[in-house]
């Protein structure tokens, strides 16, 4: 069961889209519908034929596609019941825990609020990879649209006890610029270093950053290293709680 196929593509200014292909059941889901010109691309381009869309919050540059999509391939679209309300074409909703399969894949769903209130990620446990929408990108975390940062706390929680070779797919490529500031928070990282030398090299050669690895964030993203000694001492918060160091790691990227 090793033979899922992902495509990856950037979509909209920094958007990525993303396809995933079963081919033994013949099934193929975008994940999120950022464009739908960029998407019949992809999809001509592998070959594939649209079955269905995984929606991983409400934004505009995630669900824009949807209906146009929809009246192309009839295809069913799977999103949160938290905002099924601003999901265009929402056939199926889904909440924290609930389990479904795609093809011969079993998809879970973990509730991952903070950017929006309702936004989820898909893990897929046997092919390894979990598709994290706007909640974890590398080297940063989405913006607090809706939520806390006790809520994102708890949802990057959950992302980090993943597998550590887990696989994750991003909503955007922001890499290089997460990258600045994951220096000023981590100046002496130097996986981080190393992590940003790479982004510059990718981003100058007009490659993606995307994906990553649970294993690679956990070692280089400061807003998954809230335990990090060397971070704490920086923010001046040795004996503080992880989220309230998340908490200021937040708050200082929003003001860099
Ligand atoms: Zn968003
Ligand atoms: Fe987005």
């Amino acid at each position: 069961m090793s033979d899922l196929q992902i495509e990856q593509f950037p979509a909209r200014t920094d958007n990525y889209g993303v396809l995933v292909h079963d081919p033994a059941a013949g099934l193929t889901a975008a994940i999120d519908a950022p464009e739908e010109q960029a998407i019949l691309a992809a999809l001509k381009r592998r070959g594939w034929k649209l079955t269905h869309i995984l929606t991983t919050h409400h934004h505009n540059d995630h669900v824009e596609a949807n209906l146009a999509l929809k009246q192309r391939f009839g295809i069913e679209i799977i999103g949160p019941e938290a905002e099924k309300a601003s999901i265009p074409g929402i056939d199926r909703t889904v909440k924290d825990g609930d389990q479904f399969k795609f093809g011969n894949y079993d998809v879970k769903v973990i509730s991952t609020p903070g950017h929006t209130a309702g936004e989820v990620s898909y893990f897929l446990p046997e092919a390894k990879v979990v598709f994290a929408g706007d909640t974890l990108f590398s080297l940063g975390c989405g913006r607090l649209f809706e939520g806390t940062p006790a809520t994102m706390f708890r949802s990057l929680q959950k992302l980090v006890a993943l597998p550590v070779e887990t696989t994750v797919y991003c909503g955007h490529e922001y890499t290089e610029s997460n990258a600045r500031f994951a220096l000023a928070i981590d100046p002496d990282n130097s996986a981080l270093k190393e992590r940003a030398r790479e982004v510059q090299v990718l981003r100058e050669a007009g490659l993606p950053t995307l994906p990553t690895t649970i294993m690679r964030e956990m070692a280089t993203n400061p807003f998954l290293r809230w335990h990090d000694p060397a971070i704490r001492r920086n923010l001046k918060l040795e004996h503080a709680s992880d989220e309230a160091v998340f908490t200021e790691i937040r708050k200082r990227k929003d003001n860099f």
